[in-house]
């Protein structure tokens, strides 16, 4: 079989994604529980869309980007890109994924070796991978730094002499060293100020054209996720609860869930007043997460049921689902 017949629509397919971390107690440290960070997720990325990833802080959706990148062993479930099976992947197989999969990271500054110059900040994925040697790469690595918007001389700098926006941008431009054909990027615009975020989006926007690349993009702000993503993707305590085109998402939400945080967004046009819906409580913990729907103790549409059964998640219309008990 050629590569091309095994070429599917689906770049990345997850299924049922567990990631769970053992919590210890007592004398012996014992296992006495698990967090369940990712609890069951499946959804898959076409190629070349953006899937948003959205949810509040702690709900699992950065352990389920660098689970799915195998930066972190799953629990359960299956990984497949391009067709291929990585979950058990290992050695020079996680090796040459690595390659195709690329992460950009929330804290540019964090993610940058400040010890090393830009350019070989950038040019050093390439090295590893046996692209060449520094300077024979410098043309290349050049160009891509002036591609994503960054001076001249950025090359002999150093991080931190680089605004955060900036610093953002030299992760981009490590990230797409390697040309990889999914780049998972972790809220990657929410340690910049609000008048340079616009900015760094647009530019993976543009970029995401360009080098026709898959995006899985992470975020907790929905309006954030709204400008990027063509499909996207609500997680609560580890579960995938809404899944829907991002215009339909916000047009019609299912899920109370999102309906909540979509009444939260602010509206540009007073005139529009939608009703917000304030959610009662906090998270629960995802060590002790409660019984049956796991939105059930702060749902404004709770009913009896819901404390028993755990929804799962269907279409509730075309490209359409949600995880509720109100649709089944
Ligand atoms: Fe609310 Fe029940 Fe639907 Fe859960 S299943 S979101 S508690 S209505």
């Amino acid at each position: 079989m050629t590569k091309e017949t095994v070429k599917s629509e689906h770049l990345l397919q997850v299924q049922e994604l567990k990631k769970y971390y053992p919590v210890r107690g007592g004398f012996f440290r014992r296992k006495v529980g698990d967090v369940k960070a990712v609890d069951n997720i499946s959804l898959e990325l076409k190629r070349g869309e953006t899937f948003g990833l959205v949810g509040e802080s702690g709900c699992g959706k950065s352990t389920a980007g660098r689970t799915i990148m195998r930066l972190f062993k799953p629990t359960g479930g299956k990984i497949l890109f391009e067709g291929q099976d990585i979950t058990e992947l290992r050695g020079s197989g996680l090796r040459d994924l690595r390659k195709d999969i690329q992460m950009v990271f929330q804290d540019p500054y964090a993610s940058l070796n400040p010890k090393m110059m830009v350019g070989s900040i950038v040019s050093e994925p390439m090295i590893n991978y046996g692209m060449g040697s520094e300077s024979k790469l410098k043309d290349g690595v050049m160009e891509l730094l002036k591609r994503v918007g960054l001076p001249e001389d950025a090359y002999y700098k150093y991080p931190h002499e680089f605004s955060g926006g900036q610093r953002q941008r030299i992760g981009i431009a490590r990230a797409l060293a390697l040309k990889p054909k999914l780049i998972i990027a972790d809220e990657p615009v929410s340690a910049l100020d609000v008048s340079v975020q616009s900015q760094v989006l647009n530019l993976l926007k543009e970029l995401q054209e360009e080098f026709q690349l898959t995006l899985l993009f992470i975020a907790h702000d929905l309006s954030v996720v709204k400008h990027m993503s063509d499909r996207i993707g609500v997680m609560y305590l580890g579960n995938l609860v809404e899944v829907a085109d991002g215009e339909d998402l916000y047009k019609d939400p299912k899920h109370p869930y999102t309906q909540a945080l979509i009444s939260a967004i602010p509206q540009p046009d007073p005139r529009n007043k939608s009703e917000r819906v304030i959610l009662s409580g906090d998270v629960p913990s995802p060590q002790n997460p409660p019984t049956g729907c796991p939105f059930h103790p702060r749902c404004p549409k709770v009913m009896p049921h819901c404390s028993e059964v755990k929804p799962q998640l269907k279409e509730v219309n075309r490209d359409h689902r949600a995880a509720c008990l109100l649709y089944e």
